[in-house]
């Protein structure tokens, strides 16, 4: 008896997604063994850590952005743009919200698909913790969308300064959360304006920026060793950046943030990149286990507590590590989780036993723009860690892009896509300028 082909629909083609769907798409979708579907509400992908240097203009994300529906023809998995809204766990069936133009007219009315093995992998949003005046007036780093706004309305505000004569108000930008997203914004802010000078921009030099970095805890960079964080902190200092630990924002408004203490902090640009959430509307979908986060609680094999035939992985999962707490939102989970993800379906589908998803920490680094690069190498195999700076952490942190590149594309083709991006930076300019 021939047995159906079995349907593995995988939602949020991310750092975690869309590697996991061109493994699956490789091995199953091409022996037809499998049907692989990968749903995402975008129709490129952009590798998110990526979206700073986006934000500021030294990449150019509609150069390196990947075309979901390209990707999937290569990779035998067939890709539905949509969003997701809904889980119907007895029907084994997904819900996409409708397709609209740029009009609000509907395109595609919402539909249904139905599934096998479903893996949410639909990543976070950055969370506000509910701040009053936050969602209005300030710019969030979530998606690329988000990131050509900031990048439009920092060459406005540039450009305004520059036209002005004599003496004027320097360009205000406040950044609420001193992790990596918030440190390495305020570099690349610094490295943005150097280079806008370069290209005509009269009288903008780092005397016409500034930039404060607001971060509630102790110090920046919290989940690194403090060293680090303190080198890192000198550094931004030394650029020009207010780098302000200890400090609330309670709220926002037009003018700029509002600290515990009743602080003005005034900003004509405003950026929150202070935690994650899984998106809102994960809370308790279909009747699943989540934390206070939304993110969907799951085994160590990665699949959800309250349903085998649903995985979670990436930012969206909440997976406990053996030394107690849980795995953090990195992109070296997501690709890591890929992976144990990919072999445990394999497993499923063979009625093997899956084996559990072990987190390496193989360290963090932190990018200082064209500046420095700061951070921690293989963080558990050093027992500790190894503190890296300088070049050598400017190469391994260029390499956890490569090696996403490398499960997207294979060695040859990512090499080519290096040839080609070092030509780029030859022939175009080193900063979006529109
Ligand atoms: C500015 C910035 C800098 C960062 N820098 C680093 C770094 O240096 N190192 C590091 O390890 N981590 C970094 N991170 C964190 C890292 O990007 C994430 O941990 C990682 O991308 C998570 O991967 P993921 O696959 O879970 O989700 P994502 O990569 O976010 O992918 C989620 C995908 O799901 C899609 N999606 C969302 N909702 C829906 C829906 N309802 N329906 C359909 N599709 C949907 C999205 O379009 C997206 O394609 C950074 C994050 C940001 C924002």
């Amino acid at each position: 008896m021939i047995m159906p082909k079995k349907k593995i629909v995988i939602i949020g083609g991310g750092a975690g997604g869309l590697e996991l769907a061109t493994r699956l798409g490789s091995k199953l979708g091409r022996s037809k063994k499998a049907q692989i579907v990968l749903v995402d509400r975008n129709q490129s992908h952009l590798w998110k850590p990526l979206l700073h240097e986006v934000a500021t203009g030294s990449l150019d994300g509609g150069v390196d952005a990947l075309s979901y529906l390209a990707h999937a023809r290569n990779h035998y998995f067939n890709f539905q743009f949509g969003s997701l809204t809904d889980i119907n766990r007895e029907e084994r069936s997904i819900t996409l919200a409708d397709i609209r133009d740029d009009q609000g007219e509907v395109l595609v009315g919402k539909r249904k698909l139905s599934y096998d093995i479903l893996v949410m992998a639909l990543g976070s949003t950055s969370n506000d913790f509910s701040t009053p005046g936050v969602q209005e007036n300030c710019i969030f780093l979530d998606s690329s969308q988000q990131a050509h706004r900031f990048h439009n309305q920092m060459l406005n505000l540039f450009l305004k300064y520059s036209a002005l004569p004599g003496e004027k108000e320097r360009v205000n930008i406040a950044i609420v959360g001193g992790g990596a997203t918030g440190v390495e914004l305020s570099a690349e802010l610094h490295n943005a304006v150097k280079q806008l000078h370069s290209y005509g921009f009269e009288g903008l030099d780092n005397q016409a920026l500034n930039v404060t970095l607001l971060e509630a805890g102790e110090r920046i960079l919290p989940a690194l060793p403090a060293r680090i964080s303190a080198a890192a902190e000198q550094e931004l200092v030394k650029l020009g950046v207010r780098v302000l630990t200890k400090t609330m924002v309670t709220r926002a408004d037009p003018e700029g943030l509002y600290t515990k203490d009743n602080e003005l902090i005034k900003a004509d640009l405003m950026v929150w990149a202070a935690g994650i959430k899984a998106p809102d509307f994960m809370k308790n979908i279909a009747g699943l286990e989540t934390n206070r986060i939304n993110q969907l609680v799951v085994e160590p094999t990665l699949q959800t507590t309250l349903d085998t035939h649903i995985f979670a992985i990436g930012d969206c999962a909440s997976c406990p590590l053996t030394k107690g707490g849980f795995v953090p939102p990195r992109a070296q989970s997501a690709h890591q989780m890929a992976s144990r993800c990919y072999s445990n379906i394999l497993a499923l589908l063979n009625d093997q036993s899956l084996k559990p998803y072990v987190y390496k920490d193989h360290g963090s680094l932190v990018s200082l723009s064209k500046f420095s690069t700061i951070g921690s190498l293989m963080g558990n195999l050093m027992r500790g860690s190894m503190i890296v700076e300088g070049r050598l952490a400017r190469f391994v942190y260029i390499s956890l892009y490569r090696m996403h590149q490398v499960a997207l594309h294979g060695y040859i083709k990512t090499s080519l896509m290096m040839l080609v991006g070092g030509i780029n930076r030859v022939i175009r300019p080193r900063l979006k300028l529109h």
